[in-house]
C-alpha cells in the first residue's frame, strides 16, 4: 500500500524533459511510481493542472545561524526549497579557536554580521556554540528537528581564525604549519561528511570593526595548501566569491582567476563562483564567461552561480541602511517608531532642512557599512536612475513586487517629472504612509535597466541557480525568493525571453543536486526522495517582502513569502500545506561521501 499517490499532476520531472500528465506514488519517503496508478493509497491527492516539480536545491544560502534557532529554514520554505547548502563564502560559525571561548565566538559573529547584515545580538542569543570542532558543530546541528535537508561546507575564514588566531584578521601570510593545520582541520570535516570548502575575496566584505574579511587576500600556496584535503575523497565542492580585483584592471583579474583554476585543479574538485554584472566594472562578467569557457574546455570542473534577478538591497525607513540615515535632520528623529517618523518626515521644516544638508559618511572604521554605500549616496542623482518603488499596482488594483521595472519608473524619473532633486523624490516616497514603501535598488545585474544580461547568464551551460543568500543580509535583501520569481517571471510573465518550465526546473533541481553531490534526489522517478512540490503555475509568485521582529533578541528582519504553493514536501513528509508551514519535520543534515553501512553505526 501506498502512503501518498498525487493525481494527474503536470510532472515536470527535473531532467529537462517535457512536461508530462501522470500519477506519482510515494511510500517510506521515497517515490514508488510514476505513471498511471491504481494501487491503493492512505491519501489520494488530486492535482490537475498543477505542476508537480521535484524540491529545489538552494545552493547558496546563509544558514548557519539560523539553523541554530529556526527548525524551518524561513523563508526557502516559502519557495519551494527541500535541500539547503550553507557554509558559504568563507564565513560560518565552525571550528572555534581553542582557548578563550567568548573571544572566539565574538570574532566570528562579528565576522557574520559584517559580512552577511545578521544582527550579532541575534547570533549571540541564538546560536548555542556548543560545538569547538566542525565535527562537533555538525553533530550539534544533526541533533535538532528541521523541515528541510541541509548540508554544510567549510568556511575559510573560521578555519583561519582557528588556526591563526589574531594573525588571521591582520591579513598575515600562512605560515607551512597553519596551512598543514587548516587542511587537517579540513579533512576532519570532509571526513565527518561535510559537503566542501568555500572563501571569499572581496572588498566589499567587511567584519563589524570595518576589517576585511581573514581569508580575502590568502595566497596561492595557502590555497593550494588547503585543497589537498580532498585528495582521495569521492565528494567535496570548492565555492567562492571573489570581486576579482576589480578596481585593479585587467592584471589583477587574470592574477585573481589564476587563483580560482589553481583551488580547482588541487582540489580536484568542482569549483562555483559568484557571477554578476558590476557597476563599475559592467564587463567584468563577460571575461569570467570567457576564463570559465576557456578552463572548462581544458578540463577544469568551473560553474557560474548565477542570479535570475537584479541584485542589490531593498531601501525603506527600517531596513539597515537608506538614502536619508546619514542626514542630520533625519538622524533626530530615527529613533521614533516608524508610523511617527514618517509623520515628522512630512513637516515642510524638516524637508526643507534636509534638502539643504549633506550626508555623513556611513562606512568607514568600526562600521560594518561598506565603502560602496557612500559612493553611491555622494552620486545619489545618477543612481537614482536605478532605484524603483518595489511595490506597484497592476491594472485590476493589486499590488505585487516589480523586479524588473522599466526606466521610466525610476524615482530619479519621477523627480524630472516633478521638477525637483532625486532627493526629494525619495524622501517624499519613503515618508508617505506609514512608512512602509520600499525601494528596490538593483545594484547588479540591472546596468541595461532590464534583466537581459541576467537572461544571457541563464543561459550558458555551466550555470548554476544560486545567490539567494537565503537568511544573509536580513535587514536588506530577500532574494530567497528568487526560485519562486523563476517561475513567475521567467516562465510565464516575462513579455519576452521567457525560458520553458522544464529549463528552469531542471536548474532548480536535478542540475544543482548533482553539483553537490547528491544523486538521490531533483528527479521524479521511482527510487528517488519524495522531496517535491505541488505547484498552481498560474498564480506562483513572491509575495511583497516586509520587515519582522522574529529573530532571537528582537532583532528584525525582510521576510517574503509566496503564493501557489499548493505544497511542499520533504521524505513524503508535508512541510507546507497551503503556504502554511506545517509540525513535519523530516529534514536531516546530509553527510556526503560516506558509506551507508558507516552512517548507520
Ligand atoms: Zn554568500
Amino acid at each position: 500500500m501506498l502512503d501518498l499517490v498525487i493525481e494527474g499532476a503536470t510532472v515536470i520531472d527535473g531532467t529537462g524533459a517535457a512536461p508530462r500528465t501522470a500519477d506519482v506514488g510515494i511510500a517510506e519517503g521515497r517515490i514508488q511510481e510514476v505513471g498511471r496508478i491504481t494501487a491503493e493509497a492512505q491519501e489520494r491527492i488530486s492535482a490537475h493542472g498543477a505542476w508537480l516539480t521535484p524540491g529545489f536545491v538552494d545552493l547558496h544560502t546563509h544558514y548557519d545561524g539560523q539553523a541554530s534557532w529556526d527548525e524551518t529554514f524561513n523563508p526557502s520554505i516559502h519557495h519551494g526549497v527541500t535541500t539547503v547548502v550553507f557554509g558559504n563564502c568563507g564565513v560560518g560559525f565552525a571550528p572555534l579557536a581553542p582557548g578563550d571561548k567568548q573571544r572566539a565566538v565574538d570574532g566570528l559573529i562579528s565576522l557574520m554580521e559584517g559580512v552577511e547584515d545578521i544582527p550579532g545580538v541575534a547570533l549571540a542569543e541564538g546560536v548555542s556554540f556548543d560545538w569547538q570542532s566542525f565535527p562537533e558543530y555538525m553533530n550539534a546541528l544533526e541533533r535538532m528537528p528541521h523541515s528541510l535537508d541541509f548540508l554544510v561546507q567549510v568556511p575559510h575564514d573560521p578555519l583561519r581564525m582557528a588556526v591563526m588566531g589574531d594573525r588571521a584578521l591582520a591579513q598575515q601570510a600562512a605560515t607551512d604549519a597553519d596551512i598543514d593545520d587548516m587542511r587537517r582541520l579540513l579533512r576532519e570535516a570532509l571526513e565527518a561528511g561535510a559537503a566542501g570548502f568555500s572563501t571569499g575575496r572581496t572588498d566589499n566584505h567587511r567584519t563589524t570593526a570595518g576589517l576585511a574579511t581573514p581569508a580575502s587576500e590568502a595566497a596561492a600556496t595557502e590555497l593550494a595548501g588547503i585543497a589537498q584535503a580532498f585528495k582521495g575523497l569521492d565528494h567535496g565542492v570548492v565555492q567562492l566569491v571573489s570581486d576579482f580585483n576589480l578596481l585593479q584592471g585587467p592584471a589583477g583579474f587574470d592574477a585573481e582567476f589564476d587563483l580560482v583554476e589553481l583551488l580547482a585543479k588541487e582540489s580536484g574538485k568542482p569549483l562555483s563562483m559568484t557571477w554578476l554584472q558590476r557597476d563599475p566594472g559592467g564587463d567584468q562578467w563577460r571575461a569570467i564567461r570567457s576564463r570559465t569557457d576557456a578552463a572548462v574546455a581544458s578540463g577544469l570542473p568551473l560553474w557560474l552561480q548565477a542570479s535570475p534577478r537584479g541584485i542589490g538591497v531593498i531601501l525603506g525607513l527600517d531596513t539597515t541602511f537608506h538614502p536619508l540615515m546619514g542626514f542630520p535632520a533625519y538622524i533626530e528623529v530615527a529613533s521614533m517608531p516608524l508610523a511617527e517618523r514618517a509623520a515628522a518626515l512630512r513637516d515642510p521644516a524638516r524637508k526643507a532642512r534636509l534638502l539643504k544638508e549633506t550626508s555623513g559618511r556611513l562606512a568607514g572604521d568600526g562600521s560594518a557599512i561598506p565603502p560602496l554605500v557612500d559612493l553611491m549616496l555622494a552620486r545619489i542623482e545618477m543612481i537614482s536612475g536605478r532605484m524603483f518603488p518595489l511595490v506597484i499596482k497592476d491594472s485590476e488594483g493589486q499590488s505585487h513586487v516589480d523586479y524588473e521595472p522599466p526606466v521610466t519608473r525610476s524615482l530619479l524619473a519621477q523627480a524630472r517629472q516633478r521638477g525637483c532633486s532625486a532627493l526629494e523624490a525619495i524622501y517624499d516616497f519613503l515618508a508617505e504612509g506609514d512608512g512602509n514603501n520600499l525601494i528596490h535598488f538593483p545594484i547588479f545585474n540591472y546596468n541595461e535597466g532590464s534583466l537581459a544580461t541576467a537572461r544571457e547568464m541563464l543561459d550558458h551551460p555551466r550555470v548554476l541557480y544560486g545567490l539567494s543568500d537565503s537568511g544573509a543580509h536580513v535587514g536588506t535583501i530577500c532574494d530567497a525568493s528568487s526560485s519562486t520569481f523563476m517561475l513567475s517571471h521567467w516562465a510565464r510573465d516575462r513579455r519576452e525571453g521567457r525560458l520553458a518550465p522544464e529549463r528552469i526546473i531542471e536548474m532548480l533541481t536535478r542540475r544543482n543536486a548533482r553539483y553537490i553531490g547528491l544523486r538521490d534526489r531533483g528527479e521524479i522517478a521511482p527510487g528517488m526522495r519524495a522531496d517535491f512540490n505541488l505547484i498552481d503555475p498560474l498564480h506562483v509568485a513572491p509575495a511583497i517582502p516586509h520587515l519582522v521582529r522574529d529573530l532571537p533578541a528582537g532583532g528584525k528582519r525582510l521576510l517574503q513569502t509566496s503564493h501557489g504553493y499548493i505544497g511542499t514536501w520533504v521524505a513524503g513528509k508535508p512541510v507546507i500545506r497551503d503556504g502554511q508551514i506545517t509540525r513535519e519535520r523530516p529534514g536531516h543534515l546530509v553527510r556526503l561521501g560516506r558509506k551507508p553501512s558507516r552512517a548507520l553505526q
